[in-house]
């Protein structure tokens, strides 16, 4: 057998299958996780918000009036809260958020520390934009505020006084602790991707396999065929399949079964030519040599003076009466041997019939053959043939009982043709 890269196709078929799958599960997360980030940050931006509105009215209903800087001091209605984080504190601890007040610019109230764990108060916003935006009166929201080297996503809406604004409020939560959630669920989108990858890919191999399998049978009976040897059987495996698959291997069979004939056979007269026709006469003398069957009869045949009808009639019409007597041959040697094309317009017919009965057949067949009237446009013509005839006594080998006969044939010939000589 022929060896290619094995596994080849095996390959190519599991990655045809699995490629794609790969692709979509990339695909599935990078989208699953902007998807996942967008949703999440949207539902951030709203309870920012609504968490630094509440602020600002629960820190107006505490206290209610002015709110002023005096001498680096923060009031609210009166009240001074300059380092007084508690309200701030109490809303943290309820939402989760960080708060901020900012007079101005600068934070006067803030729950953020820094790593020493020191609140962050007097701090600057610097954000130009942010800036504009809060203190000409709009609420604000940012993905990224830097804060002392941390990452904010931040709200910020104006802080009143007198309807002036004087500040803001900022609420903000670390994109630390969003980023873990995020990647949290993505962690689990690729487990599940995982796990049916596993699952497609021990499908994949499953069905992969069974046609690698099948095509490899076929292979393996087409490299027999290349190697000259016709003795393999498909497998039933493959004839049962309904696909191209089993079509491949059935019309490798049918191409098996013409190789063979168009091996054996003589593409004129459709007998068996020399090569075929010694094989089977082996077959029969083998099985008479070992007692278990019959008799074997040769008779070496040679149409008389062929040169002539083709001289005479063309070279077509010889062709013709090839055929025609090769048929004579087909149809009386049925179920008693077989006849063969031994080259030109020499035949050898096998008789497994013991001498007499053979030589009465043969008669019969010369008798057919001398009566057998050919048309060539207007004419007519007939012909003789002699043949030479030796019977195999279970010792000669296929070339002395061969020889036997031809020798028989050339003193038919000799004598004066159109006769059988024994
Ligand atoms: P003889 O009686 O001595 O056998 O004479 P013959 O003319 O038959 O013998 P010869 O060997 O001189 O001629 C045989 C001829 O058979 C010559 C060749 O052209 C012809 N022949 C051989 N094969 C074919 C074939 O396939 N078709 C045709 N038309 N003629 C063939
Ligand atoms: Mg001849
Ligand atoms: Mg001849």
């Amino acid at each position: 057998m022929r060896k290619n890269k094995k596994g080849k196709l095996f390959f190519s078929l599991a990655g045809l299958m699995a490629v794609p799958i790969l692709i979509l599960g990339v695909i599935l997360v990078i989208v699953g996780k902007q998807s996942v980030s967008e949703g999440m940050e949207l539902e951030i931006q709203k309870s920012l918000a609504g968490i630094a509105r509440e602020t600002m009215d629960i820190y107006g209903l505490a206290y209610p009036g002015e709110i002023q800087m005096e001498d680096d001091r923060f009031y609210m209605g009166g009240v001074d809260l300059t380092g007084d984080c508690t309200l701030a504190d109490r809303i943290k601890e309820n939402t989760g958020a960080d708060i901020s007040i900012f007079w101005q610019n600068k934070r006067v109230i803030t729950t953020i520390r820094d790593k020493n764990g020191e609140r962050i108060i007097n701090t600057t916003l610097d954000d130009e934009r942010i800036l504009n935006a809060v203190l000409s009166g709009n609420e604000c929201y940012s993905r990224n505020v830097q804060i002392r080297n941390m990452g904010y996503f931040a709200y910020y809406v104006p802080l009143y006084n007198n309807g002036e604004v004087c500040g803001m409020i900022f609420a903000g939560t670390s994109n630390e602790s969003v980023v873990a959630n995020v990647q949290t669920i993505v962690t689990k989108i690729i487990l599940v991707f995982v796990i049916a990858l596993a699952v497609m890919l021990a499908v994949v191999s499953v069905f992969a396999g069974s046609i690698v399998d099948c095509v490899n049978k076929v292979r393996y009976y087409i490299s027999g065929l290349a190697d000259n040897d016709f003795t393999n059987q498909m497998p039933r495996t493959v004839l049962r399949r309904n696909d191209e698959i089993g079509d491949m291997g059935r019309h490798a069979v049918e191409v098996a079964e013409t190789i063979k004939e168009l091996i054996a056979t003589d593409g004129l007269t459709g007998l068996y030519n020399r090569r075929a026709g010694r094989t089977e006469l082996a077959k029969c003398m083998e099985e008479v040599s070992r007692g278990r069957d019959g008799y074997v009869t040769v008779a070496m045949g040679d149409i008389d003076f062929f040169k002539q009808i083709n001289d005479h009639y063309g070279h077509e019409c010889g062709d013709k009466v090839l055929v025609t007597i090769a048929g004579i041959f087909k149809k009386h040697l049925e179920k008693k041997g077989f006849p063969i094309r031994w080259g030109g317009e020499e035949f050898l017919l096998v008789f497994k019939e013991d001498g007499e009965t053979a030589l009465s057949s043969l008669q019969k067949i010369v008798e057919e053959i001398c009566n057998k009237t050919f048309d060539y446009g207007d004419c007519q013509f007939s012909v003789t043939i002699t043949f030479g005839v030796a019977r195999y006594d279970g010792k000669d080998s296929m070339d002395s009982l061969i020889k036997k006969a031809d020798d028989l044939l050339y003193r038919g010939k000799a004598e004066g043709r159109n006769r059988i000589v024994v």
